[in-house]
């Protein structure tokens, strides 16, 4: 069975499916795998290390298309590389499937079988493959560092001779992933931090690393799914959050955003009114630009100013510490597909607790739900 890696397209991507030493686990699984020439350059890994470890590299990309049983992608391959994959060919990646549907017709058309690291169950069996934490992990790792750079004045506490230097102060609003790991950089590098999501538990992993939590009284209503992911609030509720957090802002010099309800517009916790209420040389970095943001003058990958406060929404912040993002994501992937591979052939299991759930379309139909329901509306 034929594994093959393209060199990613899409405008500041540097992050690869597979990294050599990931190869290896696909040759020991009796894999052949196939690289494009400079795939793995933008996270420093050049066509010998791909040699080195047991993979062919070639320039011609059509051919590789053409010889595929499985290409391994960081993003959703375009509609010509779907048209020039050979009808029953698998892809695996960062399909997404919820957010642009119409754009996996072209996997139906050709009768490919298509994964999404997405749709992956946040069961324990498949935390290896949790792409959706990986990347969570390098952004909010990444998020504090922006704002670090960015600001005026530095993180920790200094006592010098010269006087005191106070600790810059850091609000993280939602703690799932990303926003824990904004939270342990931060104290990391000195600054007071405090933290806001809606979700009991939340609060108690916050405090664990060294936050505050910011607590607001919802009546006791129910904030949680039974799979722990945060549910749509009432419009009183929200307004609770944000008046909290707008009290908050006036004081910090960072405040990153990582909330996120699955399958719906990210909330809005930042009003305008708050971000004038920011100090000067103040920066919100959110990370919920892709889902519409968390701060209402949020615009993806451009920096607004306010009043002199700077609002930035990257929104593939895991594609700009390429090695480390690839790493965690090409282990992700060859964990996947050690469940797609037996003995060196393809073996696709639908019964499986991971490999059906994560399926979006298998010869010629749509067999996710939730995405064939979403292309029944479009
Ligand atoms: P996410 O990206 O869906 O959301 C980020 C955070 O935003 C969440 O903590 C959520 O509660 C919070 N949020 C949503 N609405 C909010 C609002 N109005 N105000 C404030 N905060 C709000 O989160 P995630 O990183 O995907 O993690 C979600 C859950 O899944 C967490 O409970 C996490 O521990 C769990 N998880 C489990 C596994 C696993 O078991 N393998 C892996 C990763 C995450």
């Amino acid at each position: 069975m034929n594994v093959v890696v393209l060199r990613e397209t899409q405008p500041g991507e540097a992050r690869t499916a597979l990294m050599p030493e990931s190869v290896k686990k696909l040759i020991d699984l009796k894999c052949a795998v196939q690289v494009e020439h400079d795939a793995g350059l933008p996270a420093a890994r050049t066509d010998d290390d791909y040699r080195q470890a047991g993979a062919e590299v070639s320039s011609d990309r059509e051919a590789l298309l053409a010889a595929a049983d499985l290409l391994a992608v960081v993003n959703r391959p375009t509609a010509e590389d779907f048209a020039r994959l050979k009808n029953g060919a698998v892809v695996v990646g960062f399909l997404r499937p919820l957010d642009e549907p119409t754009a996996l017709l072209p996997a139906v058309d050709r009768g490919i079988t298509t994964f999404s690291v997405e749709l992956i169950p946040r069961i324990t069996r498949a935390q290896a493959m949790d792409a959706l934490s990986s990347m969570a992990t390098v952004a909010g790792y990444k998020a504090v560092l922006i704002g670090a750079a960015h600001i005026p004045r530095m993180f920790p506490l200094l006592m010098t001779a010269a006087g005191t230097v106070p600790p810059a102060r850091v609000l993280v609003l939602g703690a799932g992933v990303a926003g824990l790991q904004a939270i342990a950089t931060a104290r990391r590098l000195g600054a007071v931090v405090e933290g806001y999501d809606v979700r009991a538990a939340a609060g108690e992993q916050m405090k664990s690393l060294g936050a505050t939590f910011l607590e607001v009284d919802l009546g006791g209503i129910k904030t949680e799914d039974a799979g722990g992911y945060a549910v749509e609030l009432s419009d009183e509720a929200m307004n609770r959050g944000r008046a909290l957090i707008a009290e908050h802002a006036k004081t910090v010099d960072v405040l990153i955003t990582t909330a996120q309800v699955p399958g719906r517009r990210a909330p809005l916790l930042v009003t305008e009114e708050a971000v004038n209420g920011m100090k000067r040389g103040s920066i919100v970095v959110d990370l919920a630009g892709s889902t519409g943001g968390n701060c209402a003058l949020s615009q993806p990958d451009v920096a607004v100013e306010r009043n002199g406060v700077t609002i930035v929404a990257p929104t593939n912040l895991a594609a700009t510490v390429p090695v480390h993002a690839s790493q965690l994501y090409s282990r992700n992937v060859t964990a996947f597909l050690s469940l797609l591979v037996k003995n060196g052939e393809l073996q696709i299991d639908m019964n499986d607790d991971v490999v059906g759930p994560s399926c979006v379309t298998h010869q010629g139909q749509v067999v996710n739900q939730r995405v064939a329901a979403l292309l029944s509306k479009s």
